[in-house]
């Protein structure tokens, strides 16, 4: 079994589903096609929700009337016959009145998980039509039958190994499966998602769930850069890359995966390999155990960080302080990016800030505290570039005029991390790209 996922560009035309089609049959093995939203979709679905929840419904509908807009080529150009027009009009018009319904009733959070379906929805049943039009068998498989996140919000890998075993065993005969990318159930068996970009995740998740020979993520680029290709130009893609690596920079910012879409892979030990819908027979990058071997692979850099520092004459020393500084971001759940620690004080990162300010308050407790928004981590990734002598060095010179908040080095073999004010990002991603 292969899994292939799409994101949003390669679905986001109706040139680029025929594109999709030939790619998928292009190889007899059996497979199961992760699909996206059609490009733009979600960010317009994240409007509608946020209109409807400030009852402004005619923004909402303004616009649902951009997204009737945004589908109408897939209407009248990727289906040949007026019947499938009919059908695919129909799929339309069904996502439409689901998310009207909600203009007329008390908001409750999930309508915005579900308004935020609809584009897998409505994307995975055209690409499903086309199939059919065209005399392809292939079965549709709902994503939140199988799809689920536990009561930490993590997914649930077990359960969906177990349902999708189930389910794939009532086909026997069918080689092609789609479904939906993003979408999921949580453990209250509510509709849900497993955040922006979560379609990589899906087939991460889907392909260490039937321990798939290989997971492929197709995209609008021709693999992982060794830099931010909307920020540095002149980036080349990277051929080979370690899980451990690709983890990083998943995780440190870029783009290209979802921050956690390596793992599941890492754990099964299933290759992903990144491909280029636009330029299908580039190589792309191949992320298995084969490391990049080179010292540094790539930077990323991830926005949106949070540092707060807690200085504690008293108690820092004392053991089990550290512990209890934990659990204030435990309790809130709230992971931990970055952290140094010195003999007064601890300084740490983090980007969920929902809960920013009861933990500040918590923290207060333990002796003085300071936080400060807007700052970036930039990533530097390469294999075991801890051992190799000299990188360093080589970092701390490209960036020497930045003002430098934390660095993180030794936590993981593979990557570098140091965080800086926002507004330096852009010129520290360019001053980093003279180490390649
Ligand atoms: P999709 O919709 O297919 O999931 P995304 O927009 O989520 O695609 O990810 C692809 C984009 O990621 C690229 O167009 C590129 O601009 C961006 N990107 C950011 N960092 C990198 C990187 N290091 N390598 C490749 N692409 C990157
Ligand atoms: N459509 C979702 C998003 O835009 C999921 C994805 O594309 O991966 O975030
Ligand atoms: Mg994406």
């Amino acid at each position: 079994m292969v899994i292939y996922k799409f994101g949003g560009t390669s679905v986001g035309s109706p040139e680029r589903m025929q594109e999709v089609q030939s790619i998928i049959t292009r190889s007899g093995e059996r497979k199961i096609v992760v699909l996206s939203a059609v490009s733009g979709v979600t960010n317009t679905l994240v409007r509608i929700a946020e209109a409807i929840e400030a009852h402004e419904t005619d923004t909402a509908m303004h616009e649902l009337t951009g997204l009737d807009e945004r589908y109408q080529p897939f209407l009248s150009d990727l289906f040949g016959s007026p019947s499938g027009q009919q059908k695919a009009r129909l799929i339309m018009e069904e996502s439409f009145r689901t998310i009207r319904q909600f203009m007329e009733q008390d908001w409750d959070d999930e309508f915005r998980k579900i308004i935020l379906a609809q584009g897998e929805l409505v994307s995975t049943r055209w690409f499903h039509l086309q199939l059919q039009e065209t005399g392809i068998d292939a079965i549709l498989l709902p994503a939140l039958d199988f799809m689920r996140t536990n009561a930490e919000g993590e997914p649930d890998l077990e359960y969906t190994a177990a349902r999708l075993s189930e389910i794939l065993a009532l086909y026997p005969g069918i080689k092609l499966f789609i479904t939906q990318g993003y979408i999921c159930r949580n453990h209250q068996g509510r509709i849900d998602n497993l955040k922006r970009g979560g379609s990589d995740y899906t087939a991460t998740l889907v392909g260490a769930a039937v321990k798939a020979d290989e997971i492929q993520i197709w995209t609008d680029i021709d693999g992982v850069h060794n830099n931010d290709p909307r920020v540095v130009e002149g980036t080349h893609p990277i051929r080979f890359m370690s899980y451990r690596e690709a983890a990083e920079l998943a995780y440190f910012g870029a783009k290209i995966l979802h921050p956690s879409c390596v793992i599941p892979a890492e754990l099964a030990l299933v290759p992903i390999r990144l491909k280029n819908t636009m330029q299908p027979d580039a190589p792309g990058t191949l992320i298995s155990l084969r490391s990049s071997s080179q010292s540094i692979t790539a930077v990323a850099a991830k926005d949106g960080i949070t540092v707060i520092k807690i200085y504690s004459h008293r108690m820092f020393m004392a053991y089990g302080f550290l512990r209890r500084v934990f659990e204030v971001f435990e309790k809130y759940r709230t992971p931990i990016d970055m952290i140094t620690t010195s003999e007064v004080a601890v300084s740490l990162t983090i980007d969920f800030t929902d809960h920013l300010h009861e933990i500040i308050r918590e923290l207060k407790q333990f002796g003085e505290v300071e936080w400060e928004g807007e700052h970036t981590i930039l990533c530097v990734v390469g294999d075991n570039l801890i051992k190799r002598s000299g990188i360093a060095q080589k970092v701390f010179a490209a960036i020497e005029k930045m003002p430098i908040r934390m660095i993180s080095y030794g936590g993981s073999r593979h990557n570098i991390s140091i965080l800086i004010p926002e507004n330096y990002k852009r010129d520290a991603l360019l001053q980093l790209n003279s180490l390649f």
